[in-house]
C-alpha cells in the first residue's frame, strides 16, 4: 500500500457540533456565517449557533433524538445550515434530498432512510407533500423553511426558543447523515456516515483546502450532496468563512454573485469549469476577488483548468472524492504553486491506498518515492477514518465495496507516481473495452472539449454491426459553428492511438448531467438501446 505523504492530523472524538461550534472563540461569533447571495440577508455565526441549538430544542420536544431520521429537500439557502445541524445536534440522522427529484423518487428516500420527518422549501412542497403523505408522515412532522399554509414554518420552531437537548451517543458509530451517492451508474445508494467520519474528513481537508476567516466561499454546489456537504457546510464554517448561498446554477447570476459579493474561493464541478473557460459572458463581470477555484466530482480536463486560470488570474485545484469517503480523500494542495492539474493530487493525511488488478485483485508495483515513474493502473482502495460506515441495509453492497482490512473499493482506475499524485483515468464500469483495447471515455471527452467548435461532449461504448464495443461521441457545438461528424472524427483520429478512434458522433442539444455536476452517460446508453421514434 502507499500512504499519505502528509503527515496525520488529530481527529478529536466529539460530535459534528461539538467539533464545529463547541469551542469557538467569543471574537468569531460576529463573523458572518452565510450570506444570501439571492437576497443579501446575512446569519452571523453567534444567530446560526443559536438558531442551531433552539431547532434541536424543538426536534426534541417532538420527540426526535438518536435513532430519529429526518429529511432535508431545500436548494442552497442559508436556513439549511440550521436545519442541517439542528438535526444532528438534537442526535437525530440527516437524510438530504436532491432538490430535482420528483414525487416518487422523494418517497423512494424516505422510505429507503426511514425517514419520519420532513424539511422542505414551499416551491418544492407539492412533490415533498405527495412524497411524506405517501409514507405516512403527518402534515405537522412537514416542515416549510419559509413557511405555507397548513404547515409549520422553521420561524415558527425557533421562536419557541426550547434550550437543546442533552444528547448522549458513540461519535465513531453514530450515522450522522444519511446522503446518497449520485447515481451516476445506478440507483443512488444510501450511505451511512458517522460523526467520525465527517468530523475526520473536516480536519484531513484543512491543511490542503487552505480556506481561512475572511473568504468568502460561493456555496453553488448543492449542500444535499457530500461534497457541498463537507466541504461547504462543515469545512468552510470550522474555519469561520462566509458562505454566499446561490440556490441553483445559472452563469449570469452566478457571475453576478462573485462579482457583488467579492467571492474569494469557488468550489465547482467540471461543467461549470467549462462555461467559465468559454463562455463569453464572463468577460463581462468583474472576477477579480477570486483567488483559488476547486473542481471535484468528475474529472477536470488540464487544459481546460489551466484555461480558467489564465482567463480568470486566479488558481485552479482539483480534488477527488466520493459519497462512500465523506467524500475527499485527495486533492492538489492550495499551496502546491504550479501543480499540474492533470492528477487529482495527493492523498489526504491519515489514509492508505492500494491500487489493485482489477481482475486478479494483484496489488501494483509502486515506483520509488520521488521519482518520475507512475505506476501501472488499477483499481484505487482506500482506508481512513473517513470511510463509511456502510450502505444502509444493503449487507451485499457493503460487503462487496468494503474489505475486512478497512479497506474500501473505489471504483475508479488510477495511477500514482513517485510524488504521491494519483490519476484517475475512469470508472472501471465505464471503460470502452476495443478488440481487447482499454478506452477511457475521460480522455476523449477532455480531448473534444479542446475542440473550438465545441461547446460539451459525452462519449460512450456502443456496439457496431459486428458487435463489436466501439466509443461514440455525443457533441454540443458552439453557437454558430457547423462542423461534420466526419471532419470531427479525422481531427479525432490525428490526436489519437488507432484503438481510441472515435467512430460514431451525434450532434446534439445538451449533455445530460446530474445535479453533482456528473454526466449522465447511462442516460445516454439507455437512450442508444431506445429505437429513434419508439
Ligand atoms: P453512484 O455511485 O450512485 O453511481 P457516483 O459514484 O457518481 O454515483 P458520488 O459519490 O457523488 O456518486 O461520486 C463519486 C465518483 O465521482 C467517484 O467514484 C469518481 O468516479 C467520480 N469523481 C469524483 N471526483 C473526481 C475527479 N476529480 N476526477 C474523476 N472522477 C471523479
Ligand atoms: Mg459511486
Amino acid at each position: 500500500m502507499f500512504t499519505s505523504p502528509h503527515p496525520d492530523v488529530e481527529i478529536p472524538d466529539l460530535s459534528v457540533y461539538d467539533t464545529l461550534f463547541g469551542g469557538i472563540a467569543p471574537s468569531d461569533l460576529d463573523r458572518i456565517a452565510l450570506r444570501d447571495g439571492t437576497t443579501g440577508a446575512e446569519t452571523s455565526y453567534r444567530q446560526l449557533i443559536g438558531q442551531i441549538n433552539a431547532l434541536a430544542g424543538a426536534l426534541a420536544a417532538a420527540g426526535i433524538g438518536v435513532g430519529d431520521v429526518v429529511a432535508l429537500h431545500a436548494p442552497n439557502v442559508p436556513a439549511f445550515a440550521t436545519v442541517f445541524h439542528g438535526i444532528l445536534r438534537a442526535g437525530a440522522t440527516a437524510t438530504t434530498v436532491n432538490g430535482l427529484y420528483n414525487a416518487e423518487e422523494i418517497e423512494a428516500q424516505l422510505r429507503d432512510a426511514g425517514a419520519t420527518m420532513l424539511f422542505t422549501v414551499s416551491p418544492l412542497l407539492p412533490q415533498a407533500w405527495a412524497a411524506a403523505s405517501a409514507c405516512g408522515i403527518p402534515s405537522d412532522r412537514v416542515v416549510v423553511l419559509d413557511g405555507a399554509e397548513g404547515h409549520a414554518s422553521l420561524s415558527d420552531l425557533l421562536l419557541r426558543r426550547l434550550p437543546a437537548p442533552d444528547v448522549s451517543f458513540d461519535p465513531a458509530t453514530h450515522v450522522a447523515v444519511l446522503p446518497y451517492s449520485s447515481g451516476t451508474t445506478g440507483r443512488p445508494k444510501g450511505v451511512m456516515l458517522s460523526h467520525r467520519n465527517l468530523v475526520a474528513n473536516v480536519q484531513q481537508s484543512i491543511p490542503q483546502l487552505g480556506m481561512v476567516a475572511d473568504d468568502r466561499i460561493l456555496a453553488v454546489l448543492p449542500f444535499f450532496h457530500i461534497y457541498g456537504m463537507t466541504v461547504l457546510l462543515n469545512l468552510a464554517l470550522s474555519r469561520r468563512a462566509s458562505l454566499v448561498t446561490m440556490p441553483r446554477f445559472d452563469l449570469a447570476e452566478f457571475l453576478r454573485i462573485i462579482q457583488d459579493f467579492r467571492c474569494s474561493y469557488v468550489f465547482i464541478a467540471p461543467p461549470i469549469a467549462v462555461a467559465l473557460a468559454k463562455h463569453p459572458l464572463v468577460d463581462e463581470f468583474d472576477l477579480s476577488s477570486v483567488h483559488t477555484i476547486f473542481s471535484g466530482a468528475a474529472p477536470l480536463d488540464a487544459t481546460l483548468g489551466r484555461a480558467v486560470e489564465e482567463r480568470l488570474g486566479c488558481r485552479m485545484r482539483q480534488g477527488y472524492g466520493m459519497t462512500e469517503l465523506s467524500p475527499v480523500s485527495h486533492a492538489i494542495a492550495f499551496q502546491a504553486e504550479g501543480a499540474s492539474l492533470d492528477s487529482v493530487g495527493t492523498t489526504l493525511p491519515n489514509m492508505q491506498c492500494r491500487i489493485v488488478d482489477p481482475e486478479t485483485g494483484a496489488e501494483v508495483d509502486y515506483p520509488a518515492e520521488g521519482s518520475d515513474e507512475e505506476s501501472a493502473a488499477g483499481e484505487l482502495l482506500c482506508a481512513g477514518p473517513n470511510v463509511m460506515l456502510g450502505y444502509l441495509g444493503n449487507e451485499e453492497a457493503t460487503r462487496e465495496t468494503l474489505e475486512d482490512d478497512g479497506f474500501l473499493h473505489t471504483g475508479d482506475i488510477a495511477t500514482v507516481r513517485g510524488d504521491g499524485t494519483v490519476r484517475i483515468i475512469e470508472r472501471l464500469k465505464e471503460l470502452i473495452k476495443y478488440h481487447g483495447y482499454q478506452v477511457a471515455p475521460a480522455e476523449l471527452e477532455a480531448l473534444l472539449l479542446g475542440h473550438p467548435a465545441i461547446a460539451d461532449a459525452a462519449v460512450i461504448g456502443v456496439l457496431d454491426d459486428e458487435g463489436q464495443e466501439v466509443p461514440k461521441a455525443f457533441v454540443v457545438l458552439q453557437p454558430g459553428q457547423d462542423v461534420t461528424a466526419e471532419a470531427l472524427m479525422a481531427w479525432v483520429t490525428e490526436r489519437v492511438a488507432p484503438h481510441k478512434k472515435i467512430r460514431r458522433v451525434a450532434f446534439v442539444d445538451a449533455i445530460p448531467k446530474s445535479a453533482s455536476g456528473k454526466i449522465l452517460r447511462k442516460d445516454l446508453r439507455a437512450a442508444e438501446a431506445t429505437p429513434a421514434g419508439s
